[in-house]
């Protein structure tokens, strides 16, 4: 890779290339922003960048060297990634604490050593402890970079006034467009659409370009055509689409949340079309439809299904069981 296949976060790429020219890299970093937005990309650049071995005035990896082979083999012995389990609401102690432990070894090549601890919002108080020592007296040479996708307010104050905070922002559309035609998304209209709905966040963007979610989406539009809901035949419709993400919690929540975000979106054109305003995602055909759904129902009942949907989002990131949700959401909207 490449600064180049970063987009839309030059500020930040120039702030680090400053601070490296001129000597002053710290040692401890908070990355914070929304998810799918860049901040592991970013992360591993500059840990490449400074793993590179090619010694040169410019701030950028030669693609070419032992240590950029090795760190574009994932084999690199001093650069350490770690992430939280999918299964699991918390960072594990004994993951952060190896993590820890490595981190403080002498680096094997003897250039940098970097840790990249990914989901650092779901740190303990304990597991924040745990890294105080490190913190504070760092060994030498080595780069902590945390990724947070809550702002670093929201972020224990121990971890806070310890780390240089680099605010991460959602990217222009541009941007985002370019991104999903560098994953092979071809179709404009499609790209248009994905971009629109990812609000800046190119990995979100990526994770809705799914048919099948846009199949299932069709199943919304009926919802929002039948004067009455069957509860019980969408929980099971929708079970079954979350099941065939496979076996794993992880992959099943994010399709959970994705339906949710596709609702909601409908809900949100639905209230822009009633206003007059042109909708984010909908085409002129299902313009109609909303339209229609909009005049039977009411834009407060809209607003309380929106906040519902919304709350169900905010169970499912608290890891409340997926049947229950899924249960207690479609039975609020067959009410
Ligand atoms: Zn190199």
């Amino acid at each position: 890779m490449s600064w180049k296949q970063i987009l839309g976060h030059d500020r930040i790429i120039h702030q680090f290339a400053n601070a490296w020219q001129t000597g002053r890299l710290g040692h401890a970093y908070l990355f914070a922003g929304p998810p799918g937005i860049g901040k592991q990309s970013l992360a591993r650049e500059l840990a490449n960048t400074l793993l590179c071995e090619r010694k040169t005035s410019s701030f950028a990896s030669c693609g070419e060297c032992a240590g950029c082979h090795l760190f574009t083999a994932n084999t690199h012995p001093d650069y350490l990634y770690a992430t939280k389990p999918a299964d699991k609401n918390e960072f594990p102690i004994k993951q952060v604490r190896e993590l820890i432990d490595q981190f403080g070894m002498k680096s094997l090549r003897g250039g940098y050593k970097i840790a990249v601890l990914d989901d650092a919002e779901t740190l303990s108080t304990e597991a924040a402890n745990a890294f105080l020592k490190t913190l504070e007296e760092p060994p030498p040479k080595a780069m902590l970079i945390l990724l947070s996708r809550v702002d670093s307010e929201q972020m224990l104050p121990t971890i806070r006034s310890r780390c240089q905070v680099v605010r991460f922002s959602a990217l222009l559309p541009a941007d985002v467009r370019e991104i999903l035609s560098r994953h092979g998304v071809d179709d404009p209209i499609l790209r248009d659409r994905l971009a629109r709905l990812g609000g800046g966040s190119p990995g979100q963007a990526i994770e809705l370009n799914d048919p099948d979610l846009w199949a299932f989406r069709n199943i919304l539009v009926g919802l929002l055509k039948s004067e009455q809901i069957d509860s019980l035949e969408f929980t099971k419709q929708w079970q079954q689409f979350i099941d065939e993400a496979g076996k794993e919690s992880g992959p099943k929540r994010k399709r959970l949340a994705l339906v949710l975000k596709l609702f909601v979106n409908l809900l949100q054109d639905a209230v822009r079309i009633v206003h007059g305003v042109p909708p984010l995602v909908a085409d002129s055909e299902l313009h109609e439809i909303l339209s229609k759904f909009a005049e039977r129902v009411g834009l407060d009942k809209i607003d309380r299904w929106t906040e519902r949907a919304i709350a169900a989002d905010d169970q499912n990131e608290r890891y409340v069981q997926i049947d229950l949700i899924l249960e207690a959401f479609a039975d609020f909207l067959g009410r």
